[in-house]
Parts: structure tokens; C-alpha cells; sequence
């Protein structure tokens, strides 16, 4: 027998996971398929992205994740007991009316993920563990995918959040287009250790040995352990072999690895998928992008594409237009290439300083066919209404509709998208309608009724 569903999202990663409360949130059918047999361990990508936690405002998270986190600390760099270097890898900022969460936060990638999945449970929502997707095939209607589990599944889309090795890119022959610097290897790892206080992230180089960081992650004991390997070097990632690492490049004899929770070895890639969308199946995440841990882009950008691809999959399988799927790819592959060079560039100057780059804050999408004018993160902010009243603009915006700021009545399209509209005292921002897109960025600001008539028949 075949089951049906509308989406199928394969792989419950950060992406995935963000994906599924998504269209869960919308009453969308979906089913998430996960090969693992249970969540996965690992703080892999630890640093929250003050965009991000927007999101996870708008996703109805954010005092879940802030409640489990902390700023960075400050870090420190020694060789052996010699300071080499002390500072902080983000400016402590304030919150203000418009960037109310202006700082990166550190949060295991793990908790994110189960915080997520509390989310979409709440929602009716669940992850299919042991499911792996072992084949697919699509037609003009839908995908019709197999799983390892013996089920045969019919949806009319489906979307890899499979990772960076995706089975589904490599299927639909995709390219992955970039380089592996095979040199570049990492031993990663979460550690329990004796001696080292947790209010400095702890980093040793030794020269001519390499260096080692340790990140005493937010609301665990645990710390994150870091350590390139030598070129030619065997990893040992048994708890000995983490101890060796340690002792040899701290050369501290007062600290030392007493357990080892979860270990990997990593690969610097750096590489962007050729195309992010294929007829009926569309590439999010690490799947679409891989590239260097350095800046802490990489879960960020895959949370921020299942946030601009979730609610157009949601118009387009509710009567909205099929083209709105082609924006994903228009607006997100830039970003994602971006990233990769930034990501590349800090990796490559060691640099340990991060600046507002990094915050995710500053992606738009102006000038694509869904931004021609507008196209930026619409900043949070107070507003006075015509009737009066106060409003914090983060909270009109809360939810899966659009938010129109006019003081003119909206014109309902028939079978347009949700819209929530507003009448602002004066005109927002030098416009006199402003429409923002469900994933908080602006569609469009404008003067004319009949442009932002035109523009609700595009979405
Ligand atoms: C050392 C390190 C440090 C990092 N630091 C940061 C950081 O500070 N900030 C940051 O933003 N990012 C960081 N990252 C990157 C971050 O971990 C990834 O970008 C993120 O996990 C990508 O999420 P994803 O959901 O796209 O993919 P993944 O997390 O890889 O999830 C993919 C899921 O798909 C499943 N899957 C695969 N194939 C199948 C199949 N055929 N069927 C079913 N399921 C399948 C997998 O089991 C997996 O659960 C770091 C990564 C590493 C390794």
C-alpha cells in the first residue's frame, strides 16, 4: 500500500526539523523521515545567529532556546600557561527597539533540534525515525519515494534536508560544486573535563603540534573539543585519544579529558549545489551548501532556507502559484554563496573575531522577482496605530500571514494568501502600504494600491 502526504521532508537535521513546524503550523500534511534510530547527539553547530533567534520568536521557541543558552565567553589563547590572546569573538551588544536579540548564543545543536521537535509535537507534528529513503522517483504530479522501513510513499513534494552528503542531490545527479580540502581535518567532540573553569571558551596552540578549543557549552558541564589534525595523522577518536590530543597541545598537567560523550571527525568542504530545486523535489540545508564551521553559518542558513521555502510550499500547494517555488532557489543560493565565502574567509585567516556579517541580519533579497522593491528583514520596532493603540511590530508579525501596514483597506485576492492588515498613525517607513512576507522580510513598499494589488497575485 502506498501512503500519501503532501510533503515529505527527508532528514529531521535543523533544516528539516524548522521545515516541518513550518508547514505543520499551516496545517500542511507532511511526513519527516529520518534514517537515524534516534535524535542525534553532538553540539556540532553551536552559535545561534541573532537572526535565528528571531525566528525562533516567530516559531514560538525563543525562550525555550534562550533559557538553555549564553553569550559566547571571552576566549583565551595561551601557549602552555603564556596568554597569547584574550578578547571576545562577538561584541556584546544591548538589545534595542529594533534587534531585540543582538547577540550570538551558544546552544549544543543537539537541544536546538529537541527543542524543535517539542515544537512540531506540540503542533501534531512527528519525526519517522529509522526511515531512511533509499530511492524516489517523480512525475508532473508528485514523488513517489521508498523507504528502508518496506513503506512506498506518494507526496507531491519532497524536500532533501538529507545533509551534506544527501542521498536525494546525489540521485537527481545535481553537482556539488567546490572543493574538499582533504588536508583539513578535524577532531570534534563533546568532553567532560577536570580543572578548566567554564567561563572562558579555552584555546592552546603549541607550535609545530597545532592547537586545541574547548567551548564549555551553555546548560550542560560538557565542553566542545576542537583540535585539527596534523596532515597524514590516524584520528583516535576513543577518549585516550582525545586525552593525547590534550595533554599534548595544552601541556597542562592540572586539566584533563575525564570522558568523551560524543565524537566525529570532520573535513573542511566548501561546496554549493549547482541547482536547489529539481521539478518536484527542492535541496535545503547542508544538502544545498556545506562549507568551514568558522563564522557558525551553517545550521543558521539552514534554518533560514526551510523558513522562505516553508510558506511558499504552503501557498503553492494551497492554491497560490507553482512559480513561487522557483524564488527559493533565486533568493537563497546567492545567500548560501555568500556564506561560503565568508565562512572560508575567516577559516582561513584564523581570525577569532566575528562582526554583524555573521548575524544573519543583514540578508535581503532585493531586487529578485519577489523584492523588487523591499526585499530586507523588516526590524522589529514600536508602532502607533490609527485607533490609538501601541504595537511592537514583532508581534503583528507573529504567525503565517502576511502583515500589510496601511491605512487604506485591504482589496481581498481571490484565493490570495492570509493577510493581517494594520493602520499605522503615520506611514511606516516612507511607504504608504508595506507588506511583509511571512518569513519577516519585506515583499513590498509602496505608494500604489495597484502595485501592491500586482504583487498579492504574485504570492
Ligand atoms: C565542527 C562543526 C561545527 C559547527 N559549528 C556550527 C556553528 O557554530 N553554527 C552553525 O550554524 N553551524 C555549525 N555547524 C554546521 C551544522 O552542524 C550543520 O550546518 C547543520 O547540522 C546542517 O543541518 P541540516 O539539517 O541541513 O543537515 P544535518 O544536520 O546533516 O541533518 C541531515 C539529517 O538527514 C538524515 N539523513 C541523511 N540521509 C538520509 C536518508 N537517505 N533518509 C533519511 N534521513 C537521512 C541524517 O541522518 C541527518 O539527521 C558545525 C558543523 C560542524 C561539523
Amino acid at each position: 500500500m502506498t501512503d500519501k502526504t503532501d510533503v515529505l521532508i527527508v532528514g529531521a537535521g535543523p533544516t528539516g526539523l524548522t521545515l516541518a513546524v513550518e508547514l505543520a503550523r499551516r496545517g500542511i500534511a507532511h511526513r519527516v523521515v529520518e534514517r537515524a534510530a534516534a535524535p542525534s547527539a553532538g553540539s556540532k553547530g553551536k552559535g545561534l545567529q541573532p537572526r535565528t533567534l528571531e525566528i525562533f520568536d516567530d516559531l514560538g521557541i525563543v525562550d525555550r532556546v534562550l533559557a538553555g543558552t549564553t553569550p559566547y565567553p571571552p576566549i583565551r589563547v595561551r601557549i602552555g600557561r603564556l596568554p597569547v590572546y584574550q578578547g571576545r569573538m562577538h561584541r556584546p551588544a544591548a538589545a534595542s527597539e529594533q534587534v531585540p536579540y543582538p547577540t550570538v548564543r551558544m546552544h549544543p545543536q543537539w537541544r536546538t533540534e529537541a527543542l524543535l521537535r517539542e515544537r512540531l509535537a506540540e503542533l501534531g507534528g512527528a519525526v519517522e525515525h529509522g526511515a531512511e529513503l533509499t530511492g524516489f522517483e517523480q512525475d508532473a504530479d508528485g514523488v513517489t519515494a521508498r523507504l528502508g522501513t518496506g513503506t512506498t510513499l506518494r507526496a507531491r513534494y519532497l524536500v532533501a534536508a538529507d545533509g551534506g552528503r544527501s542521498t536525494v542531490r546525489k540521485a537527481l545527479g545535481i553537482g556539488f560544486t567546490g572543493q574538499t580540502r582533504e588536508e583539513e581535518r578535524m577532531v570534534l567532540g563533546d568532553v567532560r573535563v577536570e580543572g578548566l573553569d567554564r567561563e572562558h571558551i579555552h584555546a592552546w596552540v603549541r607550535p609545530g603540534r597545532g592547537m586545541v578549543a574547548l567551548y564549555p557549552m551553555a546548560g550542560t558541564d560538557a565542553f566542545q573539543f576542537m583540535a585539527p589534525l596534523r596532515p597524514g595523522a590516524t584520528p583516535d577518536l576513543t577518549l585516550a585519544g582525545f586525552q593525547r590530543l590534550f595533554a599534548e597541545r595544552s601541556m597542562l598537567r592540572a586539566a584533563r579529558v575525564t570522558e568523551l560523550l560524543w565524537s566525529s571527525l570532520y573535513r573542511v568542504n566548501i561546496r554549493l549545489a549547482d541547482a536547489y530545486r529539481a521539478g518536484r523535489v527542492l535541496l535545503a540545508g547542508d544538502a544545498a551548501h556545506v562549507h568551514s564551521p568558522a563564522g557558525g553559518q551553517g545550521l543558521n542558513t539552514g534554518v533560514q532556507d526551510a523558513y522562505n521555502l516553508g510558506w511558499k510550499l504552503a501557498r503553492a500547494l494551497t492554491g497560490g502559484p507553482a512559480s513561487l517555488l522557483d524564488t527559493y532557489e533565486e533568493e537563497r543560493r546567492p545567500v548560501a554563496a555568500r556564506v561560503l565565502g565568508l565562512s572560508t574567509d575567516l577559516h582561513d585567516r584564523k581570525s577569532y573575531k566575528r562582526d554583524e556579517e555573521t548575524y544573519q541580519l543583514r540578508v535581503g533579497y532585493r531586487g529578485g522577482s519577489l523584492a523588487r522593491a523591499g526585499g530586507e528583514r523588516m526590524p522589529d520596532g514600536p508602532l502607533r496605530l490609527a485607533d490609538g493603540s501601541r504595537a511592537r511590530l514583532f508581534d503583528l508579525l507573529r504567525g503565517p500571514h502576511f502583515t500589510l501596514l496601511s491605512p487604506d483597506p485591504v482589496h481581498r485576492v481571490p484565493g490570495g494568501p492570509q493577510v493581517r492588515a494594520y493602520a499605522p498613525a503615520e506611514p511606516y517607513g516612507g511607504a504608504r502600504h508595506t507588506l511583509v512576507r511571512p518569513d519577516g522580510h519585506v515583499g513590498i513598499a509602496t505608494d500604489s494600491a495597484a502595485e501592491l494589488a500586482h504583487y498579492l497575485t504574485l504570492v
